[in-house]
């Protein structure tokens, strides 16, 4: 049995005792988006991802088992934009793309440009620990998948009709600003519900993963930031971070990363880092969205600037807490 051991420390939850476990569902749902069933189906699928993680992390299974099994089931739970429920591009089809990486070994692995692979956080764990590469794209990293006996499905699988509208309605606003000649400003919701997971296990070993269908209305062959190693996922010895967001202003801040050596390199807290980079830097340079991050202590951070993000985590006890919106507290736990 693992001790509980938790601490609030200006407002962040502290967690002496692993395992930990953190999540998000991605950064871009706004207060009135979502119809209560929506918002249930939503949270329950939270939940259950939340608990697939602790169930490994509880049986002695190490940080990047629980990552992994968590973000299977946000990629099967069709709320989500990853696996089943993932975001259309221009052309009308999905694109999915993800990463994940050990902070134990630094070992990585990530694939982008995926149609058929139907959990693609499983493709980028056999890239880490079975190839000699830490990134393949599109039809080679389906050939590997094969290889590997990793399940693929008739890209049929991923569509689901709300993703196809909210195409059509970004087909239409972008059609109607270029007629009007006025710059197309992109909703936040071209990122809704990009799945991310970081653990920390009861070896104190840190892991952290990320998969999505990108952007609504991208463009052939375009990459964003959540396969990107440094970018949209990152973890080391002290500080694991996966985010979500407008992903060419995370790659070209390398946010994850940034946020990491912040901790690193200058001894700032992880809410620091991760206020700095997302709330300070992203939006300064014109981007927006959202990251969680978790150090080798067991602190978490959620920051966003969005009107939400779906974020939770579950600790030794093995109760799930989830928050959608800006206003919502993560429940703390009483200790
Ligand atoms: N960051 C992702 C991308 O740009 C989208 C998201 O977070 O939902 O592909």
């Amino acid at each position: 049995m693992f001790q509980r051991h938790y601490a609030v420390r200006d407002g962040v939850l502290t967690a002496l005792d692993a395992p930990l476990l953190v999540i998000h569902g991605g950064a871009g749902v706004e207060p009135g988006d979502l119809t209560k069933e929506e918002e249930q189906a939503a949270r329950a699928a939270l939940e259950a991802a939340l608990r697939a993680g602790h169930a490994k992390l509880t049986a002695g299974g190490s940080s990047v088992d629980a990552v992994a099994a968590t973000i299977t089931v946000l990629e099967d739970a069709p709320q989500f934009n990853a696996g089943r429920g993932a975001v259309f591009t221009h052309d009308g089809v999905n694109e999915l793309d993800t990463s994940i990486m050990d902070g134990a070994n630094g070992k990585a692995g990530a694939a982008a440009g995926l149609h058929r692979v139907k959990n693609p956080i499983l493709l980028a764990r056999a890239i880490m620990d079975k190839s000699k590469h830490v990134m393949m794209v599109g039809d080679g990293a389906e050939r590997f998948a094969t290889e590997q006996g990793i399940t693929l499905v008739d890209p049929v699988y991923f569509r689901t009709e709300k993703r196809w509208q909210q195409l059509q309605k970004a087909l239409a606003e972008e059609a109607k600003a270029q007629a009007s000649n006025t710059p197309l400003v992109l909703p936040g919701k071209a990122y809704f519900g990009t799945v991310g997971a970081l653990a920390l296990d009861a070896q104190g070993r840190l892991a952290a993963g990320t998969s999505t269908g990108g952007m609504t209305n991208k463009r052939y062959g375009r990459v964003g930031d959540s396969p990107i190693i440094g970018a949209g996922t990152w973890a080391d010895a002290r500080c694991a971070v996966s985010g979500t967001g407008w992903g060419e202003y995370y790659i070209r801040a390398a946010a994850a990363h940034e946020i990491c050596a912040r901790v690193r390199l200058s001894g700032y807290s992880i809410s620091r880092a991760g206020e700095g980079v997302i709330n300070k830097d992203i939006p300064k340079a014109g981007g927006d969205g959202g990251a969680i991050a978790l150090d080798a202590q067991g602190v978490a951070a959620f920051p966003f600037n969005t009107g939400g993000m779906y974020r939770g985590w579950i600790g030794a006890d093995g109760v799930p807490h989830v928050a959608i919106y800006k206003g919502d507290a993560l429940p703390m736990p009483a200790y």
